[in-house]
């Protein structure tokens, strides 16, 4: 079982929290914060704190605030990475590292797996089937310094990309279905969320990843991505897809969802212990009171980890 692997393994458990800065942070980012957290400080691992900023066009001061005053609300700390809003800005922010993922995207140009397209988001749209890109621009051999272009990756069709589970289970991804011949350099020059986060993967040698299920064709796209390149050990890599939180009538909760913004729970609450009382029944812990994310990580057992549905109840 794979769990055994990661405990066994002589190599310390390296893992992240990588919030976007592109919206106020709800209750189903804190679930997937805290499962990181508690997973990874299960192993005695090391945590890094990665903000996502690659996307900068959705960027706003107030949502990098929000991430660490939400991370401090939570009781959530990590031993790398930047240590407020302006410690990112001026060390961290991806945009930071342009030359980390020009290399990447060169190894991948160099492969020969990659192709330009100038195609608009409207022609992408009208020649799109079964919602993914149908490839219009994969044979026109254009020059990868064509201006206004992006770069996308050939993904052949009926690819399916097995992904190693912490439970010791395997998920297969049909990436072809899923993705299509995806972006991996967009127009402006800029790397893709899924070589900005590889790159950074490599960079920062995680070997567990925990995120939820909906970015299971990301990650599939990433494992793609790097059994395109050199060795690397992100092929090492195990991941935990979490479920997406449900409010009680079934819904994925999502930014929309302002009433379940952490800031506004934070206004109710004051304290997250209802928050984490709900999540101790999520993780089937009984035992004891449960205040704080202390507390869950004393009585936390990776067996009990969430696979199916996850509804915190008594919350609504
Ligand atoms: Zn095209």
């Amino acid at each position: 079982m794979r769990l055994e692997k990661v405990e066994t393994n002589a190599d310390v458990v390296r893992s992240r929290l990588a919030p976007t800065p592109s919206g106020f942070l709800h209750l189903g980012n804190a679930f997937s914060f805290v499962l990181t957290w508690l997973l990874t400080r299960h192993h005695k691992g090391r945590l890094l704190l990665r903000i996502d900023d690659i996307d900068a066009g959705r960027k706003r001061p107030a949502y990098v605030n929000d991430i660490f005053d939400n991370l401090h609300w939570l009781g959530l700390d990590w031993d790398k990475g930047p240590k407020d809003a302006e410690d990112f800005e001026f060390s961290f922010s991806q945009l930071k590292e342009p030359r980390r993922y020009a290399q990447i995207l060169e190894e991948l140009w160099k492969t020969g797996a990659l192709y330009v397209c100038t195609c608009s988001r409207s022609q992408v749209q009208a020649a799109c089937m079964n919602g993914v890109y149908s490839g219009t621009c994969r044979h026109r051999n254009l020059a990868p310094d064509t201006p206004d272009a992006a770069w996308r990756v050939y993904v052949p069709e009926n690819t399916i990309i097995a992904i190693p589970e912490y439970s010791g289970t395997v998920r297969h991804v049909p990436l072809a279905r899923e993705m299509g011949d995806f972006v991996v350099r967009r127009k402006n020059g800029l790397p893709a969320y899924q070589v900005a986060s590889l790159a950074d993967d490599f960079h920062y040698g995680s070997n567990l990843i925990v995120r939820g299920v909906d970015l299971l064709p990301s990650t599939a796209a990433q494992l793609f991505l790097a059994r395109l390149l050199p060795p690397n050990a992100f092929g090492e890599v195990v991941f935990y897809h979490h479920p997406l939180l449900r409010d009680p009538d079934g819904l994925k909760l999502s930014k929309s969802a302002g009433s379940l913004s952490l800031q506004a729970l934070r206004q109710k609450w004051q304290s997250p212990a209802p928050l984490y009382r709900a999540l101790a029944e999520v993780l089937q812990i009984k035992s004891g009171r449960v205040s704080n994310v202390e507390d869950l990580l004393a009585a936390f057992s990776p067996l009990h980890l969430p696979t199916g549905e996850a509804t915190l109840t008594g919350l609504w």
